[in-house]
């Protein structure tokens, strides 16, 4: 079984459309989302939307949880917050209760699956090799997936050795058949690892190997968005420079 694993489309279409696309030319059977649909970006009902429709199981991320009523809003900082407030503004109704119904945590075909981390899935960043090995002792799963830093990396452990971790460019591939891992695809709609492409993360199940990509976007478009929308323009900028 072939999966594509996407994570914080942060309601940035234009970059969740290019990934879509770029998923139907990969022949994938299934399309795992591990959460942050809406927040930062200008089209939250148009994203929920297409997760909603394409995903075979779709996670809630911190935002999502706070559009849903679920987190305070005071766990947000000033331009986060401002966009979750006017994130809540103009979402439908329909939309919202959708969201309200996802988990922050999960499992599939033997994967675990968690927005922030295995041992708090929703706000823990794992961004260092001590971390995760904490994660990798508290996760029941010998392959977890995790989302929520934006940063596109691999943990992994074995033969009685700590973690280490690597940093994922496009188009670097790793063997997953033994050890613990924990694997982030990066985020669709705001990377944070400089590089400004859509990330997403093609997981081969019979293989046993994760493969990470990038792809092109309509930056400008979705920066665009963000500025019509009266969102904070910092929003727009750090789109461009994948930060
Ligand atoms: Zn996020």
């Amino acid at each position: 079984m072939r999966v594509a694993i996407i994570s914080d489309i942060h309601a940035n279409r234009h970059a969740l459309e290019a990934v879509l696309g770029d998923i139907a030319g990969s022949s994938v059977d299934e399309i795992w989302c591990l959460g942050d649909l809406v927040g930062y970006g200008a089209e939250p009902d148009a994203c929920v939307e297409l997760a909603r429709d394409q995903t075979v199981i779709c996670l809630a991320g911190n935002h999502d949880l706070a559009v849903a009523g679920e987190t305070p809003l005071a766990d947000f900082s000033g331009a986060a917050g401002a966009a979750v407030r006017w994130t809540r503004q103009v979402m439908t109704h329909e939309n919202i209760e959708y969201i309200a119904t996802l988990s922050p945590s999960g499992a599939r075909e033997d994967i675990g699956l968690f927005h922030g981390s295995p041992r708090e899935p929703v706000w823990e960043y794992v961004l260092s090799a001590a971390l995760a090995d904490l994660c990798l002792d508290a996760q029941e799963h010998r392959v977890c997936l995790v989302g929520h830093s934006h940063v596109a990396l691999s943990f992994d452990r074995g033969g009685g050795e700590p973690a280490t971790g690597e940093l994922r460019p496009a188009g670097s591939g790793v063997a997953i058949g033994g050890g613990e891992w924990l694997l982030n695809p990066g985020s669709v709609g705001q990377p944070r690892d400089g590089d400004p492409r859509a990330a997403w993360m093609l997981l081969d199940l019979d293989g046993e190997t994760a493969r990470f990509n990038r792809c092109e976007y309509d930056i400008a478009g979705a920066a665009d968005a963000i500025r019509a929308a009266d969102l904070p323009a910092s929003m727009a900028e750090r789109l461009e420079h994948g930060q």
